[in-house]
């Protein structure tokens, strides 16, 4: 993953500047970790930006989305792919506490 894409410098983040941020490895169908997704959403913002290294297809892509409601799905903007991220909301709360 290419984190010089990222708009923002992930080692350096002011405290409260995101509701969440969330880095997590992505699964393709056989299991494997092929992908990653960068998620973060930023105080006060409805859209949520990710950085996604997609496991299907391979391409790295970045982009905006609205998540409402769980489980949290995000598609691929090269194949169209859904990407499920079931636990989102736990870890976010985990790793802000
Ligand atoms: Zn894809």
């Amino acid at each position: 993953m290419d984190l010089s894409r990222l708009p923002f410098d992930i080692r350096s983040i002011k405290p409260g500047e995101f509701a969440y941020l969330t880095k997590r490895k992505l699964k393709n169908r056989e299991g494997e970790e092929k992908g990653e997704i960068i998620l973060w959403k930023r105080r006060g913002s409805e859209e949520s930006e990710f950085l996604l290294h997609c496991p299907f297809c391979g391409e790295e892509n970045s982009g905006k989305v609205v998540l409402k409601r769980r489980p949290y799905r995000v598609r691929c903007p090269s194949c169209n792919r859904s990407i499920t991220l079931p636990k989102l909301a736990d870890q976010a709360k985990r790793e802000s506490s």
